[in-house]
């Protein structure tokens, strides 16, 4: 039987482990699919305070990590297969194992959206990415495509123009969700091209292991064109990864889980920190102090109902 298992190994999980395992309850942390969360897979982080030069993220997820197991917490790999929140003690299973929990911290946040062409997933790691910020290095002198019309995009193919010769940006319809400012931005930046309305038909050349250009289908006359571009960045927006809590525990209509009071869920003694609750701020230092809330919200839910 444990106090509290924390689902999400990110900056959220993280925080809320080191919190909970100083307030003595000896945390479980189920790592999930990305352990270390998006952190982990970015490069200089120069916004979490405390770090005049920066860190990297990796560096920066490792050292959490550190001080969570300093004070208690306890690790397992793998990722959750199914809970049961119908009544405490909670159950949540990763595969054919079993944990019971008096309480829960939901931190299992959110994966980056693909468009779902299998050039895009074969060559993810070869020239197709889902983070500027941590690829748009290798791409100096290179002229690359971002594809998406959020703000996310717009930010992207900013941050990327810094790096690459020429950034085309595609969207598949003529209006864009961005904000005007991100959108004028944008279309201010010389190395900027836009490609509306169209869609990603295929990325080239899976073959070689690499990309050598993007065909792309006009939407509204199905006219094609080729983009020689050696880079992909996909910006279409975040899944939360919420699936094991369908149906348990409330959700906006994009799955993200909703909190109130703080960390509180729907369900007195499970907690939600991080970006699995936050499609807004989505930053590490957000994420880490969502994370302190939940583990302060839990440690005070057990105190209140240790007798139960
Ligand atoms: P988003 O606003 O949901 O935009 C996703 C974009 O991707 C949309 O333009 C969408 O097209 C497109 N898209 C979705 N699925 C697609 C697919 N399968 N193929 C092609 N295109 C697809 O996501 P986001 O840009 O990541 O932004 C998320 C939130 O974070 C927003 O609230 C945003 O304002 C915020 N954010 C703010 C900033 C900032 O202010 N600095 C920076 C980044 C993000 P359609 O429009 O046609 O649906």
């Amino acid at each position: 039987m444990n106090n509290v298992i924390i689902i999400g190994s990110g900056c959220a999980g993280l925080t809320a482990a080191i919190y909970a395992g100083r307030a003595n309850l000896k945390p479980l942390v189920i790592d999930g699919y990305e352990p270390g969360g998006q952190l982990s897979m970015t490069t200089l982080v120069e916004n979490f305070p405390g770090f005049p030069d920066g860190i990297q993220g990796p560096e920066l997820i490792e050292n959490m990590r550190k001080q969570a197991l300093r004070f208690g917490a306890e690790f397992k790999a793998g990722a959750i297969t199914d809970v049961d929140l119908s009544k405490r003690p909670f159950k949540i299973s990763v595969g054919n194992d079993v944990y019971e929990t008096q309480a829960l911290i939901a931190a299992s946040g959110a994966t980056a959206r693909l468009i779902g062409l299998e050039s895009e997933r074969k060559l993810i790691g070869y020239g197709v990415s889902t983070c500027a910020t941590c690829d748009g290095y290798f791409f100096r002198g290179k002229e690359i495509a971002v594809v998406g019309g959020g703000d996310s995009a717009m930010e992207e193919a900013g941050f990327l123009s810094k790096f690459a010769s020429k950034v085309h940006l595609i969207h598949r319809r003529l209006d864009f969700r961005a904000s005007k400012i991100m959108i004028d931005r944008a279309r201010a930046n010389e190395k900027i091209e836009f490609s509306t309305p169209y869609a990603v038909e295929e990325i080239s050349d899976v073959s070689k292991g690499g990309v050598e250009n993007v065909t792309l289908r006009n939407t509204q006359n199905n006219e094609m064109k080729t983009l020689p571009v050696e880079g992909v960045f996909i910006a279409i927006g975040h899944e939360p990864n919420t699936k094991v809590f369908r149906g348990k525990l409330d959700m906006d209509e994009n799955g993200y889980l909703i909190t109130h009071h703080g960390s509180q869920t729907n369900v007195p003694g499970v907690f939600a920190a991080g970006d699995v609750q936050d499609h807004h701020y989505r930053q590490a230092v957000t994420a880490a102090g969502s994370g302190c809330m939940a583990a302060l919200d839990a440690e005070k839910f057990l105190e209140a109902h240790k007798d139960a």
